[in-house]
């Protein structure tokens, strides 16, 4: 089974900080909308029959920007070329600031059975910093009205260490999030993106990011108040109530097979990662005359195969250790005996049932226990 990802590539505005591709003028979504029916006919055709999934992911861009008719194509396609199991998770990406009250209602009867929205901050200083387009009153506004339509598995996401961020903010942040009674919350640590306008600002100094026990501080914070209120950390980034992990993503960390739809979506099949055009006009040319907008591609290497195993199970799940053995015949465990028992020592890591994963202290540093374990892969692949 794989997932299946839709990027959207429009936005009202680009906010401040973000890299992902898209653009503001939305005139050409009719033109998008046929060209991406015709890559899912297209991969389909390759594949050589209807493409079995248990995920859908709509994301952007902005993908509460379709309207209504533009869903409907897109889901004709889907269901004329893409075979999914009927416990199928289906979420869509909605911007409070951006969103067609009337297609909620409309996504639920489509199968969409999961709605996340980008939030970001409870503040309205921070939502003018972060350049976001909705205020906090569209915040609690929409996610009533979808609470009320019948949604049951409601996300957002939030953006801590946001520079001059105080304890106090981001403690208000999280606790506003709790009160809302959704089952899933996202919360991630601002990067600052090359090209991104923040950026620029950050490089010309005009603001300082925060400190690094000062980010800890807010980390730590957020696992307590989101475990105390029901929210079990799965991923790095990632806190849901039981039985409300994202299957997609847990897909991607899990080095699971994706097929990625849409300008800039990256694809994994067959331990070939391919992506597409990060350009509109480009994936526009190319599907017009029924060829894919492949950008380029690469052939995954078992080092990078397992690297990948270890990088991606130590910031989810963890890494089963019988099944790494198994694939790449290495032993990882052994392979790291000393310093993983130093880790356990230091409340970093612990194994259950063969599993090696993280503490919520260890999340925190999950780069360098990366690095650590992966060491040995140079010496043996
Ligand atoms: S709405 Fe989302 S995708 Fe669009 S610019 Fe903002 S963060 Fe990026």
């Amino acid at each position: 089974m794989y997932g299946i990802y839709i990027h959207f590539p429009y936005c009202i505005h680009k906010c401040s900080y973000c890299d992902f591709y898209s653009i503001e003028n939305l005139n050409t979504r009719n033109k998008f909308v046929e060209m991406l029916c015709k890559e899912i006919e297209i991969r389909a055709y390759n594949f050589g029959e209807k493409i079995p999934a248990n995920s859908l992911f709509f994301g952007g861009g902005t993908p509460s920007l379709m309207k209504t008719q533009h869903i409907t194509k897109i889901f004709s396609a889907l269901q004329q070329f893409i075979d999914f199991d009927k416990n199928s998770e289906m979420t869509i990406e909605c911007n409070p600031g951006a969103i067609d009250i009337k297609n909620l209602d409309y996504y639920l009867t489509l199968g969409i059975n999961r709605i996340s929205f980008g939030v970001q901050s409870f503040l309205e200083k921070d939502l003018k910093f972060l350049e976001r387009i909705h205020s906090t009153e569209d915040i609690y506004k929409s996610i009533k009205k979808s609470k009320s339509l019948g949604f049951k598995n409601i996300s957002i996401d939030l953006m801590f260490a946001l520079p001059n961020q105080s304890i106090e903010d981001w403690k208000y942040n999280l606790e506003k999030a709790v009160e809302l009674d959704i089952q899933h919350i996202s919360a991630y640590s601002l990067i600052y993106e090359p090209g991104t306008p923040l950026y620029d600002e950050y490089i010309s100094g005009k603001i300082s990011p925060q400190d690094e026990d000062k980010d800890a501080e807010l980390y730590y914070l957020t696992n307590d108040i989101l475990s105390e209120n029901g929210f079990k950390q799965y991923e790095i980034s990632n806190y849901a109530k039981d039985n409300f992990q994202c299957k997609h993503n847990l897909n991607y960390w899990n080095s699971g097979e994706y097929f990625g739809f849409g300008p800039s979506a990256h694809s994994y099949i067959n331990g070939i990662r391919f992506w597409n055009y990060r350009s509109n006009d480009k994936y526009f040319k190319l599907l017009q005359y029924n060829q894919l907008a492949i950008e380029s591609s690469e052939k995954l290497t078992i080092k990078q195969k397992a690297f990948e195993s270890i990088y991606l199970g130590l910031r989810s799940l963890g890494i089963d250790l019988i099944e790494f053995k198994k694939k790449y015949s290495i032993d990882l465990y052994k392979e790291n005996q000393k310093s993983i028992k130093q880790m356990i020592d230091n409340n970093l890591l612990f194994i259950k049932n063969n599993v090696l994963r993280l503490s919520n202290k260890g999340y925190f540093i999950s780069d360098n226990i990366t690095i650590e374990l992966s060491k040995c892969l140079d010496d043996i692949i």
